[in-house]
């Protein structure tokens, strides 16, 4: 990866603070209470259709406000989140957090195109789930076709049953499901196909390799062949070069999200950006 990707570029799977050093006890154990405190906070990512540059959503991505640190990013909290038995909350206060914003936003007259959030496959488990995102929608007013939720493929893993069963409830609901980080895991479109799978994302790490290696052109394009016959959108994560943006338009590809388009932002900022609706590029 770049060097200026800097931090962002962790995910899930690479963590930065090892779950049992001493930095990351201490921010286990701080998490609770900087939930309730609202030590944390949305930034937003727009979603660009290559067609026409226009955004057509966003993807909310959680940073850590931390009073004696700064701002930490999800690489550094989310799996000791996941370890210590806090995923349930801070992903409870993300669901909450996304639903007030699009409430807001609409309140101002904004034309609010669905927002994603990241589920972790631990909040996924628990058949209530869909239940907990219709109080939350309810509450704020806001459909489920204003929402999606990014899984990732090892929320596929056993048990299958409890997934599939919260998925289709989810998609009862109106609300969108994308399968993030998409070439990662270990399924192929071929065993998702049966899943109300709307949307699957494009690992950052096949864009990355677009550059160097015609086996992975090759690759992008049959996946987002198979995606569209499988009537599934598909996403481009982490673009971060104009060629890599005319290489992923030219093969099909629906939408894409990355540095080059835009950093994640501020909740400000990405108000901003719905204003103006067609992002100003190269
Ligand atoms: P993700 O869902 O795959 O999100 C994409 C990540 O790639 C984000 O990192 C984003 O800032 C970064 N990114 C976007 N464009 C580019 C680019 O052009 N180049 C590079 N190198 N990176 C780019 P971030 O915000 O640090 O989040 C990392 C991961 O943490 C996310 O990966 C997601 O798995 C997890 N995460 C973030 N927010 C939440 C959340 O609210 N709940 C849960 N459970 N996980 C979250
Ligand atoms: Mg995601
Ligand atoms: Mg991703
Ligand atoms: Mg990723």
């Amino acid at each position: 990866a770049s060097k200026k990707a800097g931090r962002n570029r962790f995910t899930y799977y690479e963590r930065i603070t090892p779950v049992d050093s001493e930095r990351g006890y201490r921010l286990a154990r701080q998490l609770p209470d900087a939930i309730v405190q609202e030590q944390l906070v949305l930034h937003f990512q727009p979603k660009v259709r290559l067609e026409d540059r226009s955004i057509v959503g966003f993807e909310a991505l959680v940073r850590w406000q931390h009073p004696e640190l700064g701002l930490i990013y999800p690489g550094d909290f989310i799996a000791l989140a996941e370890e210590h038995g806090h995923i349930e909350a801070l992903g409870e206060w993300v669901m909450l957090a996304c639903c007030r914003q699009i409430a807001a936003w609409r309140m101002q007259g904004l034309d609010v195109r669905p927002i994603a959030f990241n589920v972790s496959p631990l909040q996924l488990r628990d058949c209530a789930f869909p239940l907990r995102l219709a109080t939350c929608l309810q509450h704020y007013g806001v459909r489920g076709s204003d929402v999606e939720v990014e899984i990732t493929e090892s929320c596929l893993v056993e048990p299958v049953g409890v997934a599939t069963r919260v998925l289709s409830q989810l998609q009862q609901m109106g609300v969108r499901i994308g399968l993030d980080d998409f070439g990662t895991g270990f399924s192929s479109l071929s065993q998702i196909r049966s899943l109300p799978i709307d949307t699957i994302k494009l690992d950052k790490s096949f864009v990355n390799e677009l550059r160097s290696s015609k086996e992975a052109g090759v690759l992008v394009t049959s996946i987002i062949t198979l995606a569209h016959n499988l009537k599934m959108q598909v996403v481009a994560e982490g673009v971060e070069l104009m060629d890599q943006l005319v290489y992923l338009k030219t093969a099909g590809c629906d939408i894409a999200q990355g540095y080059f388009l835009s950093r994640p932002v501020t909740a400000q900022n990405a108000e901003a950006l719905l204003r103006q609706s067609i992002l100003e590029i190269a």
